[in-house]
C-alpha cells in the first residue's frame, strides 16, 4: 500500500522583512576602511537635478544575517517544488534537476565572468557554447543552433522571424502560418507577433494531423506550418514526414515546436522528419530549474539553407594560425564538420589549433535577441546534464519518460473509466484525460487538482488542451520512480471513490493558504506591502 507523501510539516508564520527592520541592525559588519567620508560636493550636485537628490536615507530593511536566512528559508517551505514533491505538470517537463548541474554552473570561473570579458580570456567557456551547439546538431540532424532566445516562446518568435525574413528577401508576400489545433497555445501567438496570420487546422478525433487534411489549406500564400510534436495530447504526429513533404513542395517551411523534445531525445532526429526550424527548451528537456519566470533558453536550430538568418552574436571557431587568429576562419557552417575538415587540411591536432570568437557576420540575420550571447548558466547546466549522461545513455531519458507516461495512462484509464480520449493507442511523454469519470463521482477537474495538493502532489495541468473537456494532463517525466507514480495513482483513486463533495470544494486544506482567487491578482494587482 503506497504511502502518500502528504504535506504536514512546519508552516511558519512570517512577516515581511521590512517589518522586521530595526534601526542600525546590520547583516554583516566590516571594519572601517580608514578613508575619509565625503558627501556630495557642491559642483557634483550641479550635475543632478536637485529634486532627485534624496534627503532621507532609503527605507531598506535593517536586519541581521540569521533573520534574512530564516525569512527566506521559511518562505521557501510554503511552496511546492520539484525538490520536495512529484510535479506532474503536463507540457512543462518538471523533471528533477540533478544537483551536479548546479555545482558546475556555480563554479567561480563560470558564474563570476563578466559578459564583456574578451574572448581570449574565456576560451573554455566559449568552447562550451560551441561544443554544445555541435551536440544539439548531432541530436537533431540540423545544421546550426542559436542560443539567443531566452525562452521557448522567444525561440518560436525567432524561428518565425527567420521565415518572414526569408520571404521578404525573396520579395514574396506569404502571410499565412498553418497551426493545427493540437499545437501549444504559444504557436498562434508567436505567428501573430512575427507578422503572420495563423490559420487553424482542426485535427478531429484521432488526436493527430492527417496529411490528407492538410491539402485543402495549401496555397501560395502559406509561409509555413507550426507543428507541436509530440502534440499537446502527448501524441506523436505520425504523418510528420508526409506533412513536411507537402509543405516543401509548396515552397513553405516546417517549424516544429520542440519543447517536448524529451519524448524522443536520442531516439529520433527531427531532420529525418523534414523539419526546417525547431526550438528546444533547454530549461525543460535538459533539466534546468524553471517555472518561476527565471532565465530559460529556447535554442533554435535550422537547416543549412537558413543558417545565415540566425540571430547574432554567436560563437564561431577559427583556426589558429600563428598569432593572427583571424586568418583561416572556418566558414561557420555545420561547425563540427567544417572544423574537422579544416583541421585535417591543416594537419592540426583536434582542438589544438582552434580559437573561439564571438561574431556577428551573418548575412541575413534577424538581428539581436539578447543583450549578450545567451543565458549562459542555463546552457552550462544543459551541457553538464548531457555529459553526465554520456552519449550512450541519452536515449534512455526519452525511453523512460515515455514508459512512465504510458504506465500512468494505462493505470489511470482503469480508474477513470471512459475518460481517456486516446485509449487505444500509446502516448509519448504525457497523457491526457477528460473529466467524465470524476464528474460522475461529483468531483470537478479543479477540485481534483486542489485535492491532490493535500495528498502531497503538485497538481497536473488542467483545462488544457482546450479541446479535451475538463482536461487533466499528466507528465510524469523520467525522473520519477514507480513507487512515486503508484502513490500518485492511488491518490487519484481515493479522490474518485472516497472523497466527498463537501471536502472537495474546500480543498486544499493542509496548505498554508487554502483556495485562492486565481484571477484577483491579475485583475487588481497590489504592488506595495
Ligand atoms: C513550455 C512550452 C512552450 C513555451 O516555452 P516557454 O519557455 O515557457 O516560453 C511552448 N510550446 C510547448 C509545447 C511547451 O511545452
Amino acid at each position: 500500500m503506497p504511502k502518500f507523501p502528504g504535506i504536514r510539516g512546519f508552516f511558519l508564520d512570517e512577516v515581511p522583512l521590512l517589518r522586521q527592520s530595526s534601526r542600525g541592525v546590520r547583516g554583516v559588519s566590516i571594519p572601517d576602511c580608514g578613508l575619509k567620508k565625503t558627501g556630495l560636493k557642491k559642483d557634483e550636485g550641479a550635475y543632478i537635478n536637485k529634486k532627485f537628490i534624496r534627503k532621507d536615507p532609503p527605507n531598506l530593511p535593517e536586519v541581521s544575517e540569521p533573520s534574512v536566512v530564516r525569512h527566506f528559508t521559511r518562505l521557501s517551505s510554503w511552496n511546492m517544488c520539484v525538490d520536495s514533491v512529484f510535479y506532474p505538470l503536463g507540457s512543462c517537463t518538471m523533471k528533477y534537476n540533478p544537483k551536479i548541474n548546479e555545482k558546475i554552473a556555480g563554479l567561480e570561473n563560470i558564474k563570476n565572468i563578466h559578459p564583456e570579458t574578451p574572448s581570449f580570456l574565456i576560451q573554455p567557456l566559449l568552447k562550451i557554447i560551441h561544443d554544445f551547439n555541435c551536440i544539439l546538431c548531432e541530436l537533431t540532424g540540423l545544421a546550426e543552433f542559436s542560443f539567443a532566445p531566452q525562452a521557448g516562446a522567444a525561440g518560436e518568435f525567432a524561428g518565425l522571424k527567420i521565415i518572414k525574413k526569408y520571404f521578404d528577401m525573396k520579395g514574396k508576400n506569404r502571410k499565412k502560418i498553418l497551426v493545427p489545433d493540437s499545437s501549444h497555445g504559444t504557436n498562434p501567438a508567436s505567428s501573430v507577433l512575427a507578422g503572420f496570420t495563423p490559420v487553424e487546422i482542426k485535427t478531429g478525433n484521432a488526436g493527430t494531423l492527417a496529411a490528407e487534411a492538410l491539402e485543402k489549406y495549401i496555397s501560395k500564400d502559406v509561409a509555413g506550418i507550426m507543428i507541436t510534436n509530440p502534440n499537446t495530447f502527448g501524441i506523436f504526429e505520425k504523418d510528420i514526414r508526409k506533412i513536411s513533404d507537402i509543405m516543401h513542395k509548396n515552397g513553405s517551411f516546417v517549424y516544429m515546436d520542440g519543447a517536448n523534445f524529451n519524448a524522443f531525445l536520442g531516439n529520433a532526429r527531427v531532420s529525418d522528419m523534414g523539419i526546417d526550424i525547431i526550438q528546444l527548451n533547454l530549461h525543460k528537456t535538459f533539466s534546468t530549474p524553471h517555472g518561476g519566470g527565471g532565465p530559460g533558453s529556447g535554442a533554435i536550430g535550422v537547416v543549412e539553407s537558413l543558417k545565415e538568418y540566425l540571430p547574432v552574436p554567436y560563437v564561431k571557431a577559427v583556426i589558429k594560425s600563428g598569432a593572427n587568429v583571424k586568418s583561416g576562419v572556418v566558414d561557420n557552417g555545420h561547425i563540427k564538420q567544417d572544423i574537422k575538415g579544416a583541421i585535417k587540411a591543416k594537419g592540426l591536432k583536434s582542438g589544438s589549433g582552434l580559437f573561439y570568437v564571438t561574431a556577428a557576420d551573418k548575412k541575413y540575420t534577424i538581428g539581436r535577441m539578447a543583450p549578450f550571447l545567451c543565458s549562459f548558466a542555463v546552457l552550462v547546466r544543459a551541457y553538464a546534464y548531457l555529459l553526465s549522461l554520456g552519449k550512450n545513455n541519452i536515449g534512455s531519458v526519452s525511453e523512460i519518460a515515455v514508459l512512465n507516461a504510458n504506465y500512468v495512462k494505462k493505470k489511470l484509464a482503469k480508474i477513470l473509466q471512459g475518460s481517456d480520449p486516446f485509449e487505444e493507442g500509446l502516448c509519448m511523454h504525457e497523457c491526457v484525460f477528460n473529466d467524465k469519470a470524476i464528474e460522475e463521482s461529483g468531483v470537478s477537474t479543479l477540485e481534483l487538482a486542489k485535492l491532490l495538493i493535500d495528498y502531497g502532489f503538485h497538481p497536473p495541468t488542467v483545462y488544457f488542451p482546450k479541446n479535451i473537456h475538463g482536461a487533466i494532463m499528466i507528465e510524469p517525466t523520467e525522473t520519477e520512480s514507480i513507487r512515486t507514480i503508484d502513490s500518485f495513482i492511488k491518490a487519484v483513486e481515493e479522490i474518485k471513490f472516497k472523497v466527498k463533495k463537501s471536502r472537495a470544494v474546500k480543498s486544499p486544506q493542509k496548505t498554508k493558504i487554502g483556495r485562492v482567487n486565481e484571477v484577483l491578482a491579475n485583475k487588481k494587482p497590489v504592488f506595495k506591502y
